[in-house]
């Protein structure tokens, strides 16, 4: 199992003593993968602070350099320490990045030898309107890269679940994954098969086995209940 906390827009010095707090966990004996996606601020000190979390990033530039002020390349955030890279995630395509761009991080990050996590998911209404495996399959086909890369990984992330305490159905995220397996097979053939696909919406405690309980799932991304080791070490705990 990979499990993923994405800290977003929080998260400043202090709270390194939760990353730390995190990484004595992992340490201890923890049998999932463990990886936090902290602040890119945050990264350079996370990664010198931590001896068995995976410290990642959030999003990157799809370009090496130039004329993009205040944005941060893959290989700058390789360069600060970070190993894994999260690209899609639906803030970020909600502030402007399609498909097209979302592939083209995932080249970027993969160039800088970044472990690329891509996140697809259906808003409500494409939900309601019964397209959830033909919407989020199309947003892997389009950004997924032409093989499988050290570390790839797919998060399905439906938006409506995402910090509102709301998650789909067991059996309905089940089919989910089926379809993306499906995708990843077809792409790749049997090396798609080894793929991670996790999931990720409104993660806490209380559900976390019950979700890693889900038939073929690799895996959980974890927002606001990885922001501190009280809520996200009882999440890892649940992964064994
Ligand atoms: C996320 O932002 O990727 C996420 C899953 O958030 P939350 O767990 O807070 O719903």
């Amino acid at each position: 199992m990979l499990v993923i906390g994405n800290w977003k827009m929080h998260g400043d010095r202090q709270r390194l003593a939760e990353v730390v707090a995190i990484d004595r966990h992992v340490r201890r004996g923890c049998s999932a993968r463990v990886a936090l996606c902290v602040p890119a601020t945050l990264i350079a000190a996370a990664r010198g602070s931590v001896e068995a979390v995976v410290i990642g990033a959030q999003d990157c530039h799809q370009a090496v350099g130039g004329a993009f002020t205040g944005r941060l390349s893959a290989s700058m955030l390789a360069d600060a320490g970070a190993q894994m890279v999260v690209v899609g995630h639906s803030e970020c395509r909600a502030a402007g990045d399609d498909d097209a761009a979302v592939g083209a991080k995932v080249t970027a990050a993969i160039g800088a030898g970044l472990e690329p996590v891509l996140c697809v998911g259906e808003t409500s209404a494409e939900r309601d309107e019964g397209l959830t495996a033909a919407v989020v399959v199309a947003q892997a086909r389009a950004a997924l890269p032409g093989r499988v890369v050290e570390g790839l990984a797919l998060a399905y992330e439906p938006v409506w679940a995402i910090g509102s305490g709301r998650l789909p159905q067991e059996g309905d995220i089940a089919a989910v994954i089926a379809a993306l397996r499906r995708c990843l097979v077809d792409l790749y053939g049997v090396e798609g098969s080894d793929v991670p696909i996790l999931y990720g919406g409104s993660v806490s405690a209380a559900n976390a086995a019950a979700l890693l309980g889900i038939d073929g799932i690799g895996g959980l991304l974890v927002g606001s209940a990885s922001l501190s080791a009280d809520s996200f070490v009882p999440i890892l705990a649940a992964a064994g």
